[in-house]
């Protein structure tokens, strides 16, 4: 054991879970335990009460639009308290659904939900769905800053504006954040926010170990360095047979 401990907070997870998102947690929590980090994950459902003191990343899935008007009216709730988490530098990642909810609001024909503001963006609903494979291409991931391919899945009606903020990535292949200015995701801080499902982690491993690294440079600021690499020749044979296939 190398004395290292995360909390992931999974929030709303009977709500916020499409496409296999729930496989980026399983993915976190092997990815850690395979380094002998100590991995707690804690699921809160919506009357729960939230330390966000105790934990180390909050993830959020993505939902249908009824689950997300569910979702949004106990978020207004909890509004201050993860715009602090987020400004001590507290590790987000939210997916589609949950990635809309943290701009400002998400506009749908006939009702607005609102958001939590964490990030200067707003969605809102198109005429289409935005479906298929997406394949981007981002520079933003520690410790590299090397461009590297990230691949996954999207299904949304919502189109995202991110105003100032720093896409993800620029898409290579698919729609991303609303199909027309060829941005995907947001990374502000230590919250990412993107469309991608698919799940994400376990096809872009470099995307989870880049926020455990986050989550632990928080945590540890004296003690923790880096982490032990893993072979991921299998996972990155996947994920390239898949920017090849579109790519191409
Ligand atoms: N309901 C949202 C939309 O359709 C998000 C969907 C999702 O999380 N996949 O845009």
């Amino acid at each position: 054991m190398s004395n290292l401990k995360l909390t992931i907070g999974h929030l709303y997870p009977d709500l916020l879970n499409l496409y296999g998102d729930r496989g980026n947690i399983i993915t976190l929590k092997k990815r850690c335990e395979w380094r002998g980090i100590d991995i707690e994950v804690k699921e809160f459902h919506l009357n729960d009460n939230i330390d966000f003191n105790s934990l180390h990343i909050v993830f959020l899935g993505g939902g249908s639009d009824r689950e997300q008007l569910l979702v949004c009216n106990r978020l207004k709730e909890i509004k201050s308290e993860i715009n602090s988490y987020v400004n001590d530098n507290g590790v987000v990642i939210a997916i589609c659904g949950g990635y809309q909810l943290l701009g400002h609001y998400y506009k749908l024909k006939d009702e607005t939900i609102e958001g939590l503001s964490v990030l200067d963006i707003y969605t809102e609903m198109g005429d289409t769905r935005l479906i298929g494979n997406v394949v981007i291409e981002s520079n933003c991931l520690y410790p590299s800053n090397d461009t590297v391919k990230i691949v996954g899945f999207e299904n949304h009606g919502g189109r995202t504006f991110i105003n100032g903020h720093q896409p993800l990535g620029i898409v290579k292949y698919g729609y991303g954040n609303n199909g027309t200015d060829g941005y995907e995701g947001v990374i502000y801080k230590n919250v990412i926010g993107t469309y991608l499902h698919g799940p994400l982690f376990p096809k872009n491993p470099a995307l989870a170990d880049f926020i455990l690294s986050k989550a632990l440079q928080r945590a540890y600021p004296n003690t923790f360095r880096t982490l032990q690499p893993l072979d991921d020749s299998m996972e990155i044979k996947a994920r390239d047979y898949i920017v090849n296939r579109f790519l191409t």
